[in-house]
């Protein structure tokens, strides 16, 4: 089983994706996470990708192109594989087809989360993280997660406790918006990749605005 999962940074892509890989067993191979393993291992890649990826541009498509086309022919991919951010942008998604043709494999499915730009980046500035617990889920701009309110203060709806934080990053609006432009991007960016994808297989449309619940359940019925 291969496939592939988009979705813009906010819309839920990695519970998702976290998901299908579960449903389907495959590897759930993330272009950002073998990017940070060489960083930290301070391998030669990483110290090539690591300049791009503090500036939050991608890491270019030729160092990024062959890692991911040499990764799917590693021994656990042999019966499948989800890859996740990667393809990015037109160029990659071309190469990608490109590979994939020349080996006669197919992509069994390509899911797009569809979320507005806005409510996405609503979603990751309301994020807001307890202290007492990473898995308690607090969004201050989605319903089903909003955080309680006690003695007019905000507490955490799991547990109530009234530490409640922000993770700097999610408050850095240009980051956001950067990380953004290139995913929104119909002319080049990851966007342009998925409208490539359209013309040649069936894309599954997966509304990304409803709680991570009910955007599982219709990514599972599409999937069944
Ligand atoms: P992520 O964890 O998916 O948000 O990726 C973190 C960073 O890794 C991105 O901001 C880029 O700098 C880089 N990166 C991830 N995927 C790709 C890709 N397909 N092409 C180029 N750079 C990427």
């Amino acid at each position: 089983m291969n496939i592939l999962i988009f979705g813009p940074n906010g819309s839920g892509k990695g519970t998702q994706g976290a998901i299908v890989q579960k449903k389907y067993g495959v590897p759930h191979i993330e272009t950002g996470v073998i990017f940070r393993e060489n960083i930290s291992k301070g391998t030669e890649l990483g110290a090539k990708a690591k300049g791009y990826i503090d500036r939050g541009e991608l890491v270019p498509d030729d160092i990024t192109v062959p890692m991911i086309l040499n990764r799917l022919k590693e021994a656990d991919c042999k019966d499948g594989w989800l890859l996740d951010g990667f393809p990015r942008n037109l160029a990659q998604a071309e190469a990608l087809w490109d590979a994939l043709v020349k080996e006669n494999m197919k992509l069994d499915y390509v899911i797009e989360i569809i979320l507005d730009r806005d409510i996405a980046k609503k979603r990751i500035m309301g994020r807001r993280l307890c202290a007492n617990d990473n898995n308690h889920p607090n969004n201050i701009y989605i319903d089903a997660i909003k955080p309680a309110e006690k003695d007019g203060k905000m507490v955490c709806r799991v547990c109530g406790s009234d530490k409640l934080t922000t993770r700097a990053d999610d408050q850095d609006e240009d980051a956001i918006d950067k990380r953004h432009n290139i995913y929104y991007d119909t002319n080049t960016g990851t966007l342009a990749g998925v409208n490539y994808f359209k013309e040649r297989v069936k894309v599954i449309g997966v509304d990304g605005s409803p709680g991570v619940n009910e955007v599982s359940e219709e990514l599972l019925k599409k999937l069944a």
